[in-house]
């Protein structure tokens, strides 16, 4: 690609597999586990997944060497020569794990409620919960969390049906671009980053103020900070793929 190294981060579900009824079903298709191997090993191409899941579940998920992961927003990171975990996520550990405890009572009579615990946060999934059982689902989770979110003891953020209950720090995907591209001494406009939901935008502001590329992937939502977008994940793959092959940024005119 020539001009100085590239740092390409993405989110995961949505944007490296589409929206799935369960967390445990959104696996990484092989076309798109090779798409992002080939770009992770393509020269002067780093390769970070900044995800809302665990560390652990994002680097099982995709299993790839060489590629930096964020779990937890980027509360957690692990890369070549990199491991991190946010010391304000750290102390919150026991509080996440008694509210994932008096969720889990809570929704113990609204069918397909799912409560995640990723130790650093808590995913709070409503993709199967039927239509009937929303209102009382979004009742029940509101009377657990408003007590600790009024003493803002957590953050309650909301995505594509799933509540987020994060530690009371101030770190998001936004950040952690910060963070990765300071660390990799990304120079200003070489970075890129693919998202399809509402965490992403911290990511593409953070991007948009690097002179970046921010794309939305998927129909993009009203208000987006994403200047492109791209028809689903497949357009991802393919994006991929054409950046690996270095068919892609060495079209520039001057
Ligand atoms: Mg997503």
């Amino acid at each position: 690609m020539g001009g100085g190294a590239w740092l390409v981060l993405m989110d995961y579900d949505g944007t490296l597999t589409p929206i799935r009824p369960t967390p445990a079903e959104a696996r990484l298709g092989a076309g798109m586990r090779e798409a992002v191997s080939a770009l992770s090993r393509a020269r002067g191409i780093t390769v970070g997944i900044v995800s809302g899941r665990s560390l652990e579940a994002v680097r099982r998920l995709v299993g790839l060497r060489g590629v930096v992961y964020a779990g937890n927003h980027g509360l957690e990171l692990q890369g070549p020569g990199l491991r991190f975990v946010h010391p304000g996520a750290r102390r919150s550990i026991p509080l996440l794990r008694r509210i994932a405890r008096q969720l889990s009572r809570a929704l113990a009579g609204i069918p397909g409620a799912l409560v995640e615990s990723k130790r650093l946060s808590l995913s709070i999934h409503w993709r199967r919960v039927p239509a009937a059982h929303a209102a009382a689902f979004h009742r029940r989770v509101g009377a657990v969390l408003a007590p600790w979110a009024a003493r803002r003891a957590v953050r309650v953020t909301r995505g594509k049906r799933v509540v987020e209950v994060r530690p009371p720090v101030s770190w998001d995907k936004g950040a952690v671009v910060d963070w990765l591209a300071k660390r990799h001494r990304c120079r200003d406009g070489r970075l890129l980053y693919l998202g399809d939901d509402r965490t992403d935008e911290d990511a593409f502001r953070a991007v948009n103020r690097r002179s970046g590329i921010a794309v939305f992937v998927g129909r993009p939502r009203r208000g987006t900070a994403a200047g492109w977008w791209l028809r689903g994940t497949q357009e991802a793959g393919e994006l991929f793929r054409r950046m690996a092959e270095g068919r892609w940024a060495n079209r520039r005119a001057r």
